[in-house]
């Protein structure tokens, strides 16, 4: 199969994952192949507060492979989901990023950062889901806290009551739920509430639409107030510019992720980037 990524028009006429069937079984068995291999990597991308600190991570998973190079999430989650490989994959994801929060317990300021790794609705299916993450945590010897299980406002509006009930188990043993991609689409304060969510992000599809008095500055404001309402930690996440960010802090945004911060980066370049300037966050120019 090839991957239909780079349209050099910028125009997105094709989805990025592999559209014929021939091509999805291809990389599912790749896929496979891969994890078998230890093609993944987990890279992490640092949240920054108002003041310029880091605040927290998100998980993010790279696949190495070997002849197309880092292939990005987005050409494969998809085939990952349908074909069920998220579910093995997914505990990979988990596994690596406990591992490696317990590597950071000696380190005085990574060891007390959140860490966000997204989740897909297919892992939180599996009857034993809770159990396998607690039984994680607990061979690492790591706090519950430090491990936020993310997962997108539009697999919540999917998600069953079982589903629900598998979060507030994980929540109950201390782990912190976080909401993606807020904003994008209408999602009921009920379904909201029906959680205990730590954290939630507006959608970087809404931020990067954000200008003055534009609807979706309506948009983020009113995400922002329901999270103040709920007292939900809000994160706007896709921020690239010093204007998103401006607009963002004006409406009392605490939290901030984005190019204009930081790209997602290996664990071993994190400590460079906790002691980097704050100067080089707030200039978009410096951010390559
Ligand atoms: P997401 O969870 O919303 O993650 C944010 C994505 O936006 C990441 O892309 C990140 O690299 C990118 N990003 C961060 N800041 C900016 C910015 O300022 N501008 C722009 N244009 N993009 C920015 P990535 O790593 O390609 O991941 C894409 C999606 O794949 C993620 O979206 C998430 O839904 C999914 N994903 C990533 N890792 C995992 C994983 O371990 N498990 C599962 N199930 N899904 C994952
Ligand atoms: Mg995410
Ligand atoms: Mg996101």
């Amino acid at each position: 199969y090839k991957l239909r990524d780079e349209d050099p028009k910028g125009l997105h006429f094709f989805k990025p994952e592999p559209q014929l069937p021939a091509q999805r079984l291809q990389m599912e068995q790749e896929l496979r192949e891969a994890l078998r291999l230890g093609q993944f990597q987990m890279q992490y991308q640092p949240q920054y507060s108002q003041q310029g600190e880091m605040t927290g991570l998100e998980a993010l998973l790279r696949w190495h492979q070997p002849r197309r190079g880092v292939v990005p999430p987005r050409m494969f989650i998809t085939v990952a989901e349908e074909s069920g490989i998220i579910v093995p994959l997914g505990l990979w994801v988990i596994q690596a990023v406990c591992e490696q929060i317990a590597l950071w317990k000696s380190d005085p300021q990574l060891c007390t950062l959140p860490v966000a790794v997204n989740i897909s609705l297919q892992q939180l299916q599996q009857a034993d889901f809770a159990n396998q993450v607690e039984q994680i945590i607990k061979l690492c010897g790591i706090a519950p806290r430090q491990l936020l299980l993310e997962f997108s406002a539009a697999q919540l509006q999917n998600a069953t009551h079982d589903n629900l009930q598998t979060l507030r188990q994980l929540a109950s043993g201390g782990i912190r739920l976080s909401l993606d991609d807020f904003g994008a689409m209408p999602t009921s304060q009920n379904l909201l509430m029906q959680l205990p969510l730590f954290q939630l992000k507006i959608s970087q599809s809404l931020v990067q639409r954000l200008g003055p008095n534009n609807a979706s500055e309506a948009a983020m404001q009113a995400a922002i107030a329901m999270a103040k309402q709920l007292k939900i930690q809000i994160v706007a996440s896709g921020v690239e510019t010093l204007e998103q960010r401006a607009l963002l802090m004006q409406n009392d945004c605490q939290q901030f992720l984005g190019y204009l911060f930081s790209v997602p980066v290996p664990a071993s370049q994190l400590k460079s980037l906790l002691y980097s300037k704050p100067t080089h966050r707030s200039d978009p120019l410096l951010v390559g």
